[in-house]
């Protein structure tokens, strides 16, 4: 009976591939082949940048359905990704380090909107995955966000820089010691992990790396 009404669900509703829509699978070879790669290392600024994924619309995509509509698989392979590279990222002496995970932090209103708080769903999913690799990391917000800041997808580089500047503080909270990632699922611009830096730098807390499931090309990142 089970077996006739997933058989008939399939029909109506196919799995399709998150990325491009392929019929008959969750993800094609294809757009697996860019989640799946080995994680990478640019730079923003002066900092390392590991990620896994290039941007492109399939991967935008994913992002979307991720941050979006609560896709369960698509937070999956995001998690994954930002695991994989923080595992990759790690120095060889992990045993004696403390290993701390902090998020750029999302608007009050998106979320509101998605009712609930992407980014650090996201940062405890990555934390789970760590434990299973036995790398024992906390997930610490340290930064939220101290000033109403516009929609960024319409706006530039130069115009997402001004408007995120003095935009991130640093929460009443313990300054982790050993190892500290600023994770996000993708970026862009740079522009939001910059201010993340700038904000923890004023506290005196530097980063180990900045950790993103999903970037653009080397080029476009704000140097
Ligand atoms: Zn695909």
């Amino acid at each position: 009976m089970l077996k006739t009404f997933l058989a008939l669900k399939e029909l109506i509703y196919p799995t399709t591939c998150a990325g491009c829509n392929l019929i008959g699978t969750q993800i094609c070879n294809t757009c697996g082949e860019n989640w799946l790669a080995a994680p990478k290392l640019n730079f923003i600024g002066k900092h390392k940048l590991y990620f896994v994924a290039d941007y492109n619309p399939q991967s935008a995509r994913i992002i979307l359905s991720a941050k979006e509509n609560t896709n369960k698989f698509c937070i999956d392979l995001l998690a994954r990704c930002i695991a994989r590279s923080i595992a990759f990222a790690l120095p060889v002496s992990i045993w004696v380090q403390q290993i701390t995970i902090t998020t750029v932090p999302s608007s009050p209103a998106a979320i509101r909107r998605r009712g609930r708080d992407h980014i650090s769903e996201l940062a405890n999913q990555v934390v789970k995955l760590l434990a299973k690799e036995n790398i024992f990391a906390t997930y610490i917000p340290i930064l939220y966000l101290a000033k109403n800041i516009r929609d960024q997808s319409k706006l530039n580089s130069s115009q997402r820089a001004q408007n995120l500047s003095g935009a991130f503080s640093i929460k009443n909270c313990e300054i982790p010691k050993g190892d500290l990632f600023l994770i996000d699922d993708l970026v862009t611009t740079g522009a939001s992990i910059q201010e993340g830096v700038r904000a923890l730098a004023n506290a005196k807390i530097s980063i180990t790396a900045v950790i993103t499931a999903c970037a653009v090309g080397r080029n476009s990142l704000i140097r």
